[in-house]
């Protein structure tokens, strides 16, 4: 069938010379393949898809002639017409927006560019139900033409130009493009209807999904049937309607449509401004997660019209970085027309709305955060993460955002505040303990923690990269000092013990520690900043701080990674006093040839820190000697 198909286009090329066949890249094939086959349950979305790009092309043309007038050539009357023909079982989509050259068909219609979707297209599996709820949350926009048509035809002039053309496809592997005559400005998408799919011919159903999905949409949406033509959407910009008079249903609807998204909004804000500055903004936090919130290319979401006409949605700067969720339009009635992008960038009325956006946001996530913890915990796995850049970014409101972070920690499951923490501190404690890492369940294993557990001292796991961060940034709260539970020396002796059980009294520490601490030094020499005995271990032998003024290990690591660092601060082992080895390796000293395999055991147990610690052994051969010698001295003897 495919055979087939290709040598039709090229029989059909080879007739009208100008008519050119290109594959599709592959990642969009593999995408039709998909839509055309797995997503039976919401086909009726592909009006809504072509609606909406038909919408962003009457806003893009209309931006365009602020500035070149000519542009519009006297038919500014932007509009979308739905065109059903039984006859021809063909729906037909057009509008009277911008268009598309000849290069803009091949680029938009035959790859998508999209930041990360290459990525998102190498986790689609071909299974019909994760594939589903992928798109689900990334959509397909034009490709979802093909759920329910077999033929898509695109005739398309763009505006100022004279050319038209046609793109054809049947969406299997190649498109063809070739000159067309009398081409209208705009875009003319045509259907041709699959068998089944005759319900999309028919005028009800087309007002049924319009006022379903599109009824937002700012321009009319003209059903043209036989020779009537009628206008089925509410065509008035949804922002500027009572707040009563919209349904959740259609804020949801204008929010896919806004921020080309797929699932609910988690946060709905919308408002109007007046005083020095007039604005309205219809703002969204969404749900889920977007694949490339942490992309350096991810544009910001917001749209800004001036006077319902839209501007831009290019690097309005209408948000912090930090609030790079939020999704949604900002209409100004003060703002000139004719600003170009340029100008915003600096505009002081931007940066005025930008903060005061910015306070709202910070308090709607503030009431949520007391009044529905649940719920704010789920917005807080989305985009914690990214909010916590603000902690470092935005210094006018650090205070603000202090009580919006939501962490884990030692004692409690679940999600905490950083006053949960300091009501929860033990008498006797000065400071907020953090331990960073990759990986959460290994941070609650970490050996620098094992004394503050058994003291009941609260320690905070933090896992996100941010967090070496904003936290020596902030580096109080409440006037508490933050300090890593990996770095310097710990007083926990001065913390009252949970329960406020009796101290126990603390066990004498082995006779030759000092002796033991000394040979280890000797041994480790300059590898080490120091070796010492510990407060913080309970059942480890030994771990690894880093010194007080030091960079945190955790950081130091994250650094390299990223290139930005080159050198290693040494760092401090610290030996459990009360540990049996330690114990037993203290009371070998000064008996015959101990010295010598006590510097070896020196070594082993630094490796073993290491490794606890996640870092990479320096001469690996050298620990797997020592490892294997000791294992052979540790066999009963041959007999
Ligand atoms: P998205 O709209 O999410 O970017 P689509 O696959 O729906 O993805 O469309 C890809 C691109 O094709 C759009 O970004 C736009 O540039 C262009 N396009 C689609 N439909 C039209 C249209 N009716 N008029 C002009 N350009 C269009």
């Amino acid at each position: 069938m495919t055979q087939d198909t290709a040598t039709d286009t090229r029989a059909e090329a080879a007739t009208e010379p100008k008519a050119e066949t290109r594959s599709f890249q592959a990642e969009v094939s593999r995408l039709l393949d998909i839509v055309a086959h797995s997503l039976y349950s919401e086909k009726e979305i592909f009006l809504r898809e072509l609606i909406s790009n038909a919408s962003d092309a009457c806003d893009r043309l209309r931006y365009a002639a602020l500035t070149e007038p000519s542009l519009a050539e006297g038919d500014a009357g932007y509009r979308v017409v739905l065109t059903p023909v039984k006859s021809s079982r063909t729906l037909t989509v057009s509008d009277n927006g911008i268009g598309m050259s000849h290069d803009e068909l091949i680029e938009n219609l035959g790859t998508i560019a999209r930041s990360g979707t290459a990525a998102f297209v190498d986790q689609l599996t071909g299974d019909a139900r994760s594939d589903m709820s992928l798109i689900g949350q990334f959509g397909v926009g034009f490709y979802s033409a093909f759920m329910v048509a077999d033929k898509v035809e695109v005739l398309s002039r763009k505006a100022g130009e004279s050319e038209g053309w046609r793109w054809t496809s049947d969406g299997k592997g190649s498109f063809t493009i070739e000159p067309a005559a009398n081409v209208p400005r705009g875009a003319r998408i045509t259907l041709h209807m699959r068998e089944g799919d005759d319900e999309y011919l028919e005028p009800h159903r087309l007002r049924q999904i319009v006022k379903r999905y599109s009824d937002h949409i700012a321009l009319p949406i003209v059903l043209a049937d036989g020779n009537k033509e009628e206008t089925i959407n509410s065509a008035s910009a949804l922002w500027t309607r009572p707040r009563a008079e919209i349904t959740p249903e259609q804020y949801t609807e204008f929010y896919h449509h806004v921020g080309h998204s797929f699932d609910e909004p988690w946060l709905t804000l919308h408002a109007k401004a007046e005083g020095v500055l007039e604005y309205s903004f219809l703002l969204f936090v969404p749900s889920s997660k977007p694949f490339d919130l942490f992309d350096p290319d991810r544009k910001p979401r917001l749209k800004l019209y001036v006077r319902r006409v839209f501007i831009t949605d290019e690097g309005t700067e209408l948000v912090p970085p930090y609030l790079r969720f939020v999704k949604g339009i900002v209409d100004s009635e003060d703002l000139p027309l004719n600003i170009s992008r340029e100008m915003l960038q600096s505009n002081p009325m931007v940066a005025r709305i930008r903060q005061q956006l910015t306070r709202r946001v910070l308090s709607e996530l503030g009431k949520k955060a007391s009044e529905a913890p649940e719920e704010y915990a789920k917005f807080w796995d989305n985009f914690g993460a990214v909010l916590k850049e603000g902690l470092y970014e935005d210094r006018e409101q650090r205070d603000t955002l202090l009580p919006l972070v939501r962490l884990r920690s030692t004692t409690r499951e679940g999600l905490i505040s950083l006053d949960d923490y300091v009501a929860a501190m033990r008498p006797g404690q000065e400071a907020i303990y953090t331990i960073t890492g990759d990986n959460l369940e290994l941070l609650k294993k970490s050996p620098q923690i094992e004394g503050f557990r058994a003291h009941g001292v609260e320690v905070l796991l933090l896992t996100d990269p941010i967090d070496e961060f904003w936290v020596s940034t902030v580096g109080t709260y409440k006037e508490k000092p933050f300090k890593s539970a990996t770095r310097g020396g710990v007083d926990l002796d001065k913390i009252a013990p949970a329960d406020d059980k009796e101290k126990p009294p603390k066990p004498e520490p082995p006779a030759k520690l000092a002796s033991l601490i000394a040979i280890f030094k000797l041994a480790l020499g300059e590898t080490v900043k120091d070796v010492r005995s510990s407060e913080r271990l309970t059942d480890s032998a030994v771990c690894l701080v880093a010194d007080e003024g030091d960079l945190d290990m955790h950081l130091e690591r994250l650094l390299k990674q990223h290139r930005q660092l080159d050198t290693s601060a040494k760092r401090i082992l610290e030996l459990n006093p009360q540990h049996p080895l330690i114990a037993r390796l203290a009371a070998s000293v000064g008996e015959s040839g101990a010295s010598e395999q006590l510097s070896e055991f020196a070594w082993l147990l630094l490796d073993q820190a290491r490794i606890v610690e996640g870092e990479q052994l320096p001469d690996p051969p050298a620990f797997a000697r020592r490892l294997a010698s000791l294992l052979e001295r540790g066999l009963p003897a041959a007999a």
